[in-house]
């Protein structure tokens, strides 16, 4: 930081107070400056100094306060709790993985978009796998979005989501809902018969139906329903069904069939 006004030193001491955790009015008081000065040098060191260094330090909105994207995190968080995978590849550095059916490419590009937007200082790449995609993306700082990892199997220990995931969740409960259903749900028709004048009629109808090996993802699955004002019912002990003409109809205003 080059500042016509003051010697270097004054400025390399305020900005090591600075980093010391002193508010900028005492780092003032201290270095005999404006605080004005002490805002401009502290906060423009933070854009000119090394780019990567600052990326690195600052790319977590839990460990540093950056912003985090609401939206795009409902819908990840839904993707993830779903299907999605966080292991510790190397020191300190986790990957976090969705698997995408080819079917659906518009689903791989909704993930890749969302995992840069959660974590845009971490770049996002994809692997082809036998009839899906893994979009991934790496950074230290998954675990701090995803405590829900932990060893084993999501349905093999309870997945409870922490008060702010709760929060963020059930302020976009529609995209918290899409997510489960971009994962591990599906939109597709169903053929029941009803006998009836002798004879048996067929019918089809629509449905939504999201299948989890976790009792706990499916309540959550449940408690986001309800809250958008969808009926649902367990279809069996490890699928939530929305199958009643009015539900469908308002989910699909939130999720619609993928695509
Ligand atoms: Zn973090």
């Amino acid at each position: 930081m080059v500042d016509p006004m003051h010697p270097r030193e004054t400025v390399d001491r305020a900005l090591r107070l600075s980093a010391l955790g002193l508010v900028d009015r005492e780092v003032a008081d201290l270095c005999g400056v404006s605080l004005g000065a002490v805002q401009k040098w502290r906060t423009g060191s933070r854009r000119t100094n090394n780019d990567e260094d600052v990326r690195r330090h600052h790319s977590c909105p839990r460990c540093h306060g950056r912003e985090l994207d609401h939206e795009a995190y409902a819908y990840l968080l839904g993707l993830y709790l779903g299907d999605g995978h966080i292991v510790l590849c190397r020191k300190g550095v986790y990957q976090l993985s969705l698997f995408c059916g080819n079917d659906w490419p518009g689903l791989i590009e909704a993930a890749a978009d969302t995992m840069a937007t959660v974590m845009p200082t971490s770049s996002v790449s994809r692997r082809s796998l036998q009839g899906c995609t893994e979009v991934k993306s790496y950074s230290k700082h998954w675990l701090c979005l995803f405590p829900q990892h932990g060893p084993g199997r999501k349905h093999e220990r309870r997945i409870t989501l922490e008060p702010w995931q709760r929060e963020i969740s059930e302020e976009h409960p529609g995209l918290f809902v899409r997510g489960l259903m971009h994962s591990d749900g599906c939109r597709s028709m169903n053929r029941v018969r009803r006998h009836f004048n002798g004879s048996d009629h067929w019918y089809e109808y629509p449905r939504y139906l999201f299948t989890n090996e976790s009792r706990d993802i499916l309540e959550l699955c449940g408690e986001a329903l309800t809250l958008l004002g969808v009926d649902w019912r367990y279809s069996r002990h490890n699928a939530v069904s929305v199958a009643r003409r009015e539900a469908v109809e308002r989910l699909d205003g939130f999720v619609g069939p993928k695509y």
